[in-house]
């Protein structure tokens, strides 16, 4: 069975006291993984040794960083590189959140090389991708992701895709309270399982995990995993919150 993941993206939020004391408050929380479902935290960049080391020991947890540069090293004054990132013992790292894409002017072709950096470097890139409102209004959001999938990942070999998380995030369902209804995050999760069947084969396809992220809170969280292509979710506004991101982790199937 493909691994159901619930990822924590805090965003630009929290001090280290603050980002400190969430995470204390929910692993110290009621809960338990089974041996398929994992948990990530996607955190600033300066918290991530610290909290790397507060999960040290934990089954099914990891800390992941939120972006990485493109380039291998040189003169990107203030970046950090995916080679920083392994040097620190990071395993996963957000690519391509529809944030960076917008404010940081990030590309389809920017991010194939950001996905090629990590995969080099054994970390698993949390793809991210979907449409906009007018996207979707057009009826286009199925041709539209299913290129962003094409022009980052599809040049990578069949081992190489096996290690990548989707995250499938319309963006006018992100930090606007407006979910997907399950059934439209079912439709759009089938749609790139297909895609990727048609240029891997069902079997890769049927072991990529794909999340969901749009709004997702704990009382909306269990009946978008429920659906049979949801494999968990990326969660921002919720995951600031350790009771809320608790439910979340309880919504995993
Ligand atoms: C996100 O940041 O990836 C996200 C889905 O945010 P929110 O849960 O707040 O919509």
């Amino acid at each position: 069975m493909r691994k159901q993941i619930a990822a924590a993206n805090w965003k630009m939020n929290k001090t280290l006291t603050e980002g400190t004391t969430l995470l204390n408050e929910i692993l110290s929380a009621d809960f338990n993984l089974t041996e398929n479902q994992e948990l990530l935290f996607a955190i600033p960049f300066p918290y991530l040794i610290n909290t790397s080391s507060m999960i040290e020991g934990k089954e099914n947890m990891f800390i992941a960083a939120q972006n990485c540069h493109h380039k291998v090293s040189g003169a990107y004054t203030g970046e950090v590189s995916v080679s920083m990132l392994s040097s620190i013992g990071i395993k996963y790292c957000l690519v391509g959140h529809s944030e960076r894409r917008e404010y940081f002017a990030e590309s389809n072709q920017t991010l194939a090389e950001k996905v090629n950096l990590c995969l080099a470097e054994n970390i698993k890139p949390v793809f991210c991708c979907g449409e906009s409102l007018s996207i979707r209004d057009s009826g286009n959001q199925n041709e539209y992701v299913g290129n962003q999938l094409n022009e980052s990942l599809f040049h990578l070999s069949e081992e190489k895709i096996s290690n990548v998380i989707i995250a499938y995030e319309p963006i006018w369902a992100i930090g606007t309270g407006r979910t997907a209804s399950a059934e439209q995050a079912q439709e759009m999760h089938a749609h790139l399982r297909s895609v990727l069947a048609t240029k891997y084969g069902n079997d890769v396809a049927n072991n990529i995990s794909i999340l969901y992220g749009g709004s997702v809170k704990g009382a909306n969280a269990a009946e978008i995993f429920s659906m049979p292509d949801v494999d968990g979710g990326l969660v921002g506004g919720a995951s600031l919150v350790a009771g809320e991101f608790v439910q979340v982790i309880k919504g995993l199937k």
